[in-house]
């Protein structure tokens, strides 16, 4: 057993209800909040759901705003934040994935109103005190616990629409926070434990899902693991991986939960030798003797997209992208160097299947 080194473990305040049929505990969970008048947030392609919830709301509902786009446009955030103010909101009961909890979070980084999250995705970004928001073309990220969720309602039955290659990307996005958590600066015994269950969970229900979409129990494993994965996420800080995935998504204008699914078994890769204890967890948590092996595989097997090549990225951008995922020096396990990105940028480009450690 390895020696315990120290570390500092911080809890965040969130209330989790979990499992089918919990959507409609909403009434009851927005009493509990204290709030009388939610406004109700997803996107344009989620606008049916987001009605069911006006409905389900009744006299505690005080309008909807079905505008959520990727990445949080200023200009979204802006008329997101005016139509809660109009409209007298005290809380936002956000539906969706990444994107619509972002724009919940945009809106209660200046008003303070809390959100209610009800992830429909496995992006987890409802368990994260993480904020983003873009302004031409930049990506601006934060964290502050203002914009944490209170209360989280986690309901498989409202995933199983979730598209088979969607659900596989956001499963896999899911993992890079688990797998990012282990070799973090400031990873705990906690976390690691945490992180390591989510992979674990997400490897088992994801061939699950994509052999039979609506399967609830398999559903509930994947958002089983995908609220593990963002527990992690807003738990520690992430590393390499990540931040080329914010770079290449961020500046490339790549799709994200595809991006993360691409990069992360070279990511691994790069940083196996460098972070050992780690890539024996993540391996076993896969029942695998090399994690970014494994980690490809799973992907390769699930028929999700392998090379950033397919994800519409030309070979003449590696270069400027290698360029950007070198500035601002940020903690990885192994020394991050131009070199090192480039052929792992390549590696990633062509869709190779990382070489044995
Ligand atoms: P998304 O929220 O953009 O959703 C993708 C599409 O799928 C949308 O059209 C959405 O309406 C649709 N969709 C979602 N759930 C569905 C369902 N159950 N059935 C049918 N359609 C459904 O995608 P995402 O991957 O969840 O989120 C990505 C965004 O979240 C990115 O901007 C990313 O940066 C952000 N994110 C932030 C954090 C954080 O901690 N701040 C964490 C993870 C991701």
């Amino acid at each position: 057993m390895l020696p315990l080194l120290p570390f500092v473990y911080e809890a965040l305040p969130s209330r989790v209800v979990f499992g089918v049929g919990s959507l409609e505990k909403l009434p009851e969970e927005i009493d509990k909040l204290g709030a009388t008048r939610a406004l109700v947030l997803c996107t344009p392609e989620q606008r049916a759901i987001g009605a069911d919830i006006v409905v389900m709301l009744g006299g505690r509902s005080a309008g909807v705003f079905d505008g959520a786009v990727m990445h949080v446009p200023a200009e979204v955030a802006a008329a997101a934040r005016d139509k809660a103010r109009r409209v007298r909101a005290d809380c936002c009961v956000a539906i969706g994935g990444g994107s619509t909890t972002g724009l919940a979070k945009a809106i209660a980084l200046t008003s303070g109103l809390p959100i209610l999250a009800i992830p429909t995705t496995y992006a987890g970004s409802e368990m994260t005190p993480i904020w983003g928001l873009t302004e031409g073309g930049v990506k601006k990220t934060g964290r502050d616990v203002l914009v944490l969720p209170k209360t989280v309602l986690y309901d498989p039955a409202l995933t199983t629409s979730l598209p088979v290659a969607l659900s596989v990307t956001s499963g896999i996005n899911a993992i890079a926070h688990c797998v990012e958590a282990l070799y973090s600066r400031d990873a705990n015994p906690i976390v690691s434990l945490i992180a390591e269950e989510g992979i674990r969970a997400l490897a088992d229900a994801l061939p699950q899902v994509v052999k039979r979409p609506d399967d609830i129990e398999a559903r509930g494993r994947a958002l089983y693991g995908a609220w593990l994965g963002g527990v992690s996420l807003g738990a520690v800080g992430m590393a390499l991986h990540h931040k080329l995935c914010h770079t290449l998504g961020g500046t490339f204008n790549l799709p994200h939960a595809e991006t993360h699914t691409v990069v992360l078994p070279h990511a691994v890769a790069y940083n196996a030798a460098a972070a050992p204890e780690a890539m024996r967890r993540i391996a076993q948590a896969l029942g695998a003797s090399s994690a970014a092996e494994a980690l490809y595989d799973l992907a390769a097997s699930l028929g999700a997209p392998v090379s950033l090549e397919s994800l519409g990225m030309r070979r003449e951008q590696l270069d400027h992208a290698a360029d950007l995922a070198v500035q601002n020096p940020y903690y990885n396990p192994r020394p991050v160097t131009r070199e090192g990105i480039r052929k792992l940028l390549d590696n990633a480009f062509e869709g190779r299947r990382p070489a044995p450690a």
